[in-house]
């Protein structure tokens, strides 16, 4: 175990060299960290602005034992990481935060569901099932239309389909490749929120206001935050981040997708242990960012505060959108923030900005 608080000079590990790596990057670098990126990809957007990158597989024992070597503490900026990874890290003795329950639990929507069933905290119907018959059954069970998604490995609407009767469940089950599923019943709600939240070492908690979502085709578009939400909503959201944060035991940044539904109640859709896409307007809303706050609960300081000094409007910029970086340079209440990356393909998240107004 390092000594915490971790002072300025030390290095952490992060996994992933995305966006998210590379504003976690920034924000490690602000405080005087080194920022030690592990990514198989050799121009990632995380490696252009951090200490030193490691180019390997995620769990190549190598490259394990190389930032095991030079880093302090080890952390991750998405959730498909492998957990043999993570616990070849553990095995070297390294610190690993969020740990290797928050990862296993994030990976599997139905070990998900279950965890987060089984802390009081409320969900879809769902069912899972591990062939065409079983697929049927789940979704007679939960009752058609049904949204039919892989256990693992789904990001961004990808690996989904919507079953309208049950009959048509084998069919979405093949063109899915016939791989564990998880069958949900449709949600109607009439929103959709997220909540970013931290936890330290010591247990403390720091949650940040709700932010409202808007997906096209599966990415998110734009978040609006703080949302619109009476005291009621908002305690109720805290409550379930404080249970979700208490029960993986969880240091770091989680982002929590809820569903938000008339009659008030909020459920949970899925948790991201990681910093999230919905948590960026806290860049420009919110004086400690969710990237300075992850890096602050990992290396064991005191959480920043999280209250909003600002109203924004993030939109994220897909494909070629990015190219107009020169029309929001020159909006005034526009903070443009651009990953680096050297290739827009449709549909990928280049930049984002942030739309700022006075509360
Ligand atoms: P996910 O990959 O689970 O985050 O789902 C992507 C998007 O699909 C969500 O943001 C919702 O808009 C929609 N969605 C997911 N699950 C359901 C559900 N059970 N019922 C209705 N819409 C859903």
């Amino acid at each position: 175990m390092p000594v915490l608080p971790l002072a300025p000079g030390a290095a952490i590990g992060i996994i992933g060299g995305g966006q998210l790596g590379r504003m976690l990057a920034q924000a490690a670098a602000r405080l005087g960290f080194d920022a030690i990126i592990l990514e198989p990809e050799p121009e990632s957007p995380a490696s252009r602005v951090a200490a030193h990158t490691i180019v390997a597989a995620y769990d190549d024992p190598m490259a394990l034992r190389t930032l095991a070597d030079v880093a302090t503490i080890v952390t991750y900026e998405f959730e498909n990481v492998p957990v043999g990874a993570v616990e070849g890290l553990l095995a070297l003795g390294m610190e690993v935060a969020p740990g290797a329950r928050a990862l296993a639990v994030a990976q599997d929507r139905v070990e998900e569901k279950s965890f987060l069933n089984a802390q009081g905290v409320a969900t879809v119907a769902f069912a899972g099932a591990d062939t065409a018959r079983e697929a049927f059954e789940a979704v007679a069970a939960v009752g058609a239309p049904a949204l039919m998604k892989t256990r693992r490995d789904g990001y961004d609407g990808k690996g989904q389909r919507w079953v309208e009767h049950a009959p048509d469940a084998a069919a979405a089950f093949e063109a899915l490749g016939s791989v564990p599923v998880i069958v949900e019943a449709a949600c109607e709600f009439t929103r959709e929120l997220s909540i970013i939240a931290a936890r330290g070492r010591d247990g403390s908690t720091a949650i940040y206001p709700l932010a409202e979502n808007h997906h096209e085709h599966g990415i998110l578009r734009r978040s609006l935050a703080p949302a619109r939400a009476d005291q009621a909503l908002s305690d109720q959201a805290e409550r379930i981040a404080a249970r979700i944060l208490a029960g993986l035991d969880y240091v770091g940044v989680i982002g929590i997708e809820l569903f938000e539904m008339a009659d008030g109640r909020l459920l949970v859709n899925e948790i991201a242990p990681r910093v999230h896409n919905t948590g960026h307007w806290t860049q420009d809303g919110c004086e400690v960012d969710q990237f300075e706050q992850h890096i602050r609960a990992v290396a064991g300081w005191p959480l920043g505060p999280t209250q909003a000094i600002a109203q924004v409007e993030m939109l994220n910029l897909l494909g070629d959108e990015a190219d107009a970086w020169a029309k929001y340079a020159a909006e005034p209440e526009t903070r443009l923030h651009l990953y680096g990356k050297r290739e827009a393909k449709p549909g990928r998240k280049m930049g984002h900005i942030n739309r700022v107004r006075a509360l």
